[in-house]
């Protein structure tokens, strides 16, 4: 299909689902706020150290720009805003929270300028970058990639998708994480090092971005681990708050 803009077609050719020699895959999806209608996800970009003080907190100096890594699409897990619950994954006994803003993109595109990247934007959740930390230092360590910290089934905990124009002021917004009561992130949106505009920008330049496609924006400081049976507690200023109970490691 010449001449339409990327973002409004699809990359892959058209195939038909008897086509497939095992079980087509279900698209992974997200519930909306106010809407029966669900968020299909495509791909899950994630920035990495995009607050100051929690870059500070992992050893760097907060002054590095920030970078991407990735999460398999169907590493998200819906959490209604009735609560949900996961099992405390395999491999891991240091299991970490990072509280952060996700984007949902409506809209995809390449090489999106600042000025018109939040034209791109469907809307916003709150979500969990869940890290199997051990193994991320181990991966740090010997320079090897990050996937196995950050990319395992049940990684990416996310609450319902508000529209972005009921969200106005989501480059102001407190965001906060209570871990069985007690409060272990708190922060502000307006203390990333790149904004949500400047994010799809960037990610835009090295990626075709496609509806669907989620964008986890960097957690503040304050992260650490939670075990099975906490409750974990995630709010902000204007979106949907959820919980998430931690259950028994995998067997
Ligand atoms: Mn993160």
């Amino acid at each position: 299909m010449p001449g339409l803009p990327i973002g409004s077609q699809s990359l892959m050719p058209e195939v038909m689902m008897s086509q497939f020699v095992v079980r087509a895959p279900e698209t992974p999806s997200v519930p909306m706020v106010g809407s029966e209608a669900r968020f299909p996800v495509h791909r899950i970009y994630c920035v990495g150290r995009n607050y100051a003080d929690h870059a500070i907190e992992m050893g760097a100096s907060g002054r590095e720009p920030p970078f991407f890594f990735m999460k398999p699409a169907d590493a998200v897990l819906p959490v209604g805003a009735g609560g949900g619950e996961m099992a405390y994954p395999s491999l891991t006994t240091n299991l970490h929270h990072e509280l952060e803003l996700v984007v949902a993109i409506g809209q995809g595109g390449r090489d999106i300028p600042v000025a018109q990247a939040l034209d791109h934007v469907y809307g916003y959740a709150m979500g969990l970058d869940l890290t199997r930390r051990d193994l991320q230092d181990d991966m740090k360590q010997h320079r090897r990639p990050w996937c196995i910290s950050k990319g395992f089934d049940q990684s990416a905990p996310l609450g319902p998708i508000t529209p972005a124009a009921q969200v106005p002021q989501v480059q102001q917004m407190a965001i906060r994480l209570d871990v069985n009561g007690t409060v272990r992130q708190s922060g502000s949106t307006d203390q990333m090092i790149w904004n949500v505009a400047e994010i799809i920008a960037q990610a835009s330049q090295a990626w075709a971005l496609q509806p669907g496609d989620l964008i986890f924006t960097g957690t503040p400081a304050g992260v650490g681990a939670v075990v099975p049976g906490d409750v974990l507690t995630v709010w902000s200023e204007g979106l949907t708050p959820f919980t998430l109970r931690i259950g028994a490691r995998v067997a």
